[in-house]
């Protein structure tokens, strides 16, 4: 994607060095040619790798960083600024506190506390251990959806966690989240805004009515459905639990999921900048809010790549997060793409897909009447894909949740393996009927080739 576009960087790269000019002159010794000989060596093993890039790859949560992210970063290379403290990376950091001020605004937050960090995991840490220290002991509860990291860091936390079962549409029960509630001693509540699995939004909305009654603290997990504030044509159900979103405690959202960034970069936001107090060492919080803040004064990680900053300011200033851009008209295609797809599976016989997309990711199973057969022609319609050049994803579902759609289903298993796509490509939309093609010729392969396999 960068081919011939390199120039770009070198006129950048003059650029940021002539600031420096007034240093004596200075350059160190590097060996050029065994350097080259090393990169055309990586350049063989990386190839060693699905296509990511590519819009016949629609498996798994990847999406190719933006070119001006790419360059970016790179360019930030020659300074290899630390947002950790000022000294490390000045630009960085005023970088940083815009493109993080950007991201609070796009949920219409006038004040935040916040800052970038290495992805979603982190993101969401800080956000249970800012949760266990304003409510030592309580419990945490998520959606039994919610990404599998949140049960991981309570343990790592100390502290109780509880899941809340979900729904058909995979988001979670308001009813048993409030006959949960009633028992008592929740402190916190994790509200998953795009499930990784299948992108299903929890009713944030219908959850923040709960907390005027309860009072517990909301934490919005928007890793991967974050950005999806900015389109229109939600569903209003899923519309009414991102305009809550404006009201939530705490936000983790991943720019390297679908904000166009390469990996390490996640981001925490917090409502009340006051809880920055907890991160202090020595200083009073008021240090916090004040202009000269250092990052690392309210991060728990110290050490972070200021170049993930930049590459974030970068791709905000391009594309800026407006509802209506062009950064949101790219996201509303990869929902359009998940609903063509849908569409597509739901008329034809073969296929059952579990659930309309609320975002841009499709779950569907062929038909079959044993659970323990699903999963299997889930797998080998993967494979078969896969020799079509179309890639793939598989995910665990309970067989619980398929029964509804599928009433003639034997329980024979407790999980039945689904088809998965994350159409997270605006390219996917052009690429439609192809990705559909290959889908079919791969089922047909399935079929035809195995003499073991019957309809
Ligand atoms: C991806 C994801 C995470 C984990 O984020 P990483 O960036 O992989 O650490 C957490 N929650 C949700 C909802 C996610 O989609």
């Amino acid at each position: 994607m960068l081919e011939g576009k390199l120039a770009l960087l070198e006129a950048a790269l003059v650029q940021l060095e002539a600031g420096f000019k007034d240093l004596p002159e200075f350059t160190a010794e590097q060996d050029f040619d065994a350097v080259g000989a090393v990169l055309e060596e990586v350049a063989l093993r990386l190839q060693d790798n699905y296509p990511y890039a590519h819009p016949l790859y629609a498996g798994q949560m990847i999406k190719p960083p933006h070119p001006v992210a790419r360059l970016a970063y790179s360019l930030a290379l020659a300074i290899n600024p630390n947002n950790h403290a000022l000294d490390g990376g000045r630009a960085s950091s005023q970088m940083e506190k815009e493109a993080v001020a950007a991201l609070a605004g796009m949920f219409g937050w006038q004040t935040h506390l916040g800052h970038l960090c290495s992805g979603g995991t982190m993101a969401n840490l800080e956000a249970l251990w800012v949760a266990g220290s304003l409510h030592p002991g309580k419990t945490i509860l998520a959606s039994e959806q919610a990404h599998y990291t949140h049960a991981r860091l309570c343990g790592v936390l100390g502290l109780p966690f509880e899941t809340i079962a979900s729904d058909s549409q995979l988001r979670m029960d308001i009813e048993v989240l409030e006959q949960r509630l009633q028992r008592g001693d929740v402190g916190t509540v994790v509200a998953t805004v795009g499930t990784t699995i299948a992108g299903s939004v929890d009713p944030v909305d219908q959850i923040l009515e709960l907390q005027t009654r309860y009072g517990f603290r909301l934490h919005a997990d928007a890793a991967y459905g974050g950005y999806f504030t900015l389109i229109d044509g939600l569903e209003p159900s899923t519309r009414a639990a991102y305009d809550g979103l404006s009201r939530v405690d705490s936000i983790a959202i991943d720019p390297h999921k679908h904000g166009l960034q390469p990996y390490g970069c996640g981001c925490i936001l917090f409502a009340d900048p006051a809880v920055g107090r907890l991160y202090a060492h020595e200083s009073p919080y008021t240090y916090f809010t004040s202009p000269a803040l250092h990052l690392g004064e309210i991060s728990l990680e110290c050490s972070r790549p200021g170049a993930a900053a930049v590459a974030l300011w970068a791709t905000q200033r391009l594309l800026p997060l407006t509802r209506g851009g062009a950064f949101a008209a790219q996201l509303g295609k990869s929902r359009q793409a998940a609903l063509g797809l849908y569409e597509k599976l739901q008329q034809d016989g073969r296929f059952v897909p579990l659930l309309a997309p609320e975002l841009d990711i499709v779950l569907w199973v062929y038909h079959s009447e044993w659970a323990s057969r699903t999963s299997y022609l889930s797998k080998e319609i993967f494979r078969a894909a896969a020799t079509e050049q179309l890639h793939l994803a598989l995910a665990r579902v309970p067989t619980k949740r398929l029964q509804p759609l599928l009433p003639h289903l034997e329980a024979d298993d407790d999980h039945v393996l689904c088809l998965r796509s994350c159409l997270m490509k605006p390219e996917h939309l052009d690429w439609l009927e192809r990705i559909w093609q290959a889908l079919d010729r791969a089922t047909i392969q399935v079929f035809t080739l195995s003499g073991r396999l019957d309809r």
